[in-house]
């Protein structure tokens, strides 16, 4: 199924987002939890707000947000809806490959299409048997005539349920190719994964594909192109989104507890005025201002084209993601009972910070790679 939008795409800023999330998303994100997806009405209206790919240039039909703004605009969205993040962080890292290393054929066919979202793309890497290892992965694409034979299982693919276009990583004869599969190719078939623990409207599915034929212009990059440098800089961007998600997590966990601390009474007083409720607020305002900047780092290395930018990236993505498991759990405490029910929005933000400690390089991966880093700074 395909997206058609209404609206010319807009310029965004944070700003703007704000105020779209506040009125479009936040006050139904919890309805969005419970069904399972995310409607389509919204998805519409995400077009018609032109945030599906703004950092892409005009000719692709984006706005040419550079990527300071681009985090603040998913921090936003993240505040309001893990899901929602979610979906736009896959789109946007396959939106942003095809830019980056497709060729013109392939930009011109596809990126004005995923940057009016009439097309909506998923990232597919991960296997049953390859998260983390993606040295792992078994998924094989065999050079048929001028073409490809693609045969394998993609699992926990964001999106999946309803993406038109994935982007699918496989073997090929000594290396790793990226390859733009539609989702409606003979061979392809999508099995509904539901009941997550968080991001739980993300519509995840396990993609399989059975001797899928692709045309020469499903490769990505020119002949001869290895997947490597795909991988990381599509990685680094999801894990640049992630991060700004994940301080819009730590920011709705402050605004929900200030909200609910100001107003119960707990032995005459307001739950704002004890000590013990005082120190989690300001550690909530104080990780959201830290986690920000780091971003907002990693955002200003990548606009100025540094590769610096990746373990900045890693570090604001380590920063956020610890910080919002953290000050999830205290805006649950701080809500009490409450904040075990469905009536509150904690217990969604609680759930779905989690899964930020694992998608796009766990912590404990996040935690090698700096250290890795640290010790060959030190030891130079
Ligand atoms: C909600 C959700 C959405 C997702 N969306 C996508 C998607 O759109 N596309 C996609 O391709 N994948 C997606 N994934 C998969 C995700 O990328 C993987 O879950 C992640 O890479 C971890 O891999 P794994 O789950 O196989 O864990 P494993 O790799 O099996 O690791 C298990 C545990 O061991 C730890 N571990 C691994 N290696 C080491 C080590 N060397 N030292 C110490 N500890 C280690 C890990 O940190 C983890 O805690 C998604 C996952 C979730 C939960």
């Amino acid at each position: 199924m395909t997206l058609t939008a209404t609206a010319p795409v807009q310029v965004v800023d944070k700003r703007s987002a704000r105020a779209f999330v506040d009125t479009h998303v936040m006050p139904y994100a919890d309805d969005y939890d419970r069904i399972g997806r995310v409607p389509e009405d919204l998805l519409r209206q995400v077009a018609a707000a032109g945030l599906w790919a703004p950092f892409l240039p005009a000719e692709s039909g984006g706005a040419g947000m550079d990527l300071v703004t681009l985090g603040e605009v998913h921090e936003e969205v993240g505040r309001g809806c893990s899901s929602l993040r979610s979906l736009l962080t896959v789109h946007t890292m396959v939106a942003w490959t095809v830019q980056r290393w497709g060729t013109p054929g392939q930009r011109e066919r596809w990126a004005p299409a995923l940057a009016a979202g009439d097309v909506l793309g998923a990232f597919c890497l991960s296997e049953p048997g390859a998260g983390s290892d993606t040295a792992a992965i078994t998924t094989t694409a065999v050079e048929r005539g001028d073409g490809w034979l693609l045969n394998g299982v993609k699992k926990w693919t964001t999106s999946g349920q309803r993406a038109d276009l994935f982007l699918v990583f496989a073997r090929t004869a000594g290396s790793i190719g990226a390859f733009l599969v539609p989702r409606n190719a003979p061979g392809v078939q999508v099995r509904p994964i539901d009941d997550m623990l968080g991001t739980r409207a993300s519509m995840l599915a396990e993609i399989s594909f059975q001797d899928v034929v692709l045309g020469p212009d499903a490769l990505l990059g020119p002949s001869g192109f290895t997947a490597g440098m795909v991988l990381t800089g599509t990685l680094d961007l999801g894990r640049y989104s992630v991060a700004a998600g994940s301080v819009g997590i730590v920011q709705a966990c402050l605004e929900a507890s200030a909200a609910y601390a100001a107003h119960r009474r707990v032995g005459g007083k307001a739950l704002a005025e004890l000590p013990l409720i005082q120190a989690k607020l300001s550690d909530m305002v104080t990780d959201a201002r830290a986690a920000r900047l780091l971003l907002a780092e990693a955002g200003r290395l990548k606009d100025a084209g540094e590769s610096s930018t990746i373990m900045a990236t890693w570090i604001a993505k380590y920063f956020a993601s610890t910080a919002a498991v953290r000050h999830a759990a205290e805006a649950v405490q701080i809500h009490g009972a409450n904040g075990c029910s469905p009536d509150y929005p904690v217990a969604r933000l609680y759930r779905d910070a989690k899964v930020m400690e694992i998608i796009e390089g766990s912590n404990e991966i996040q935690r090698i790679t700096i250290a890795g880093q640290a010790e060959r700074e030190m030891t130079r």
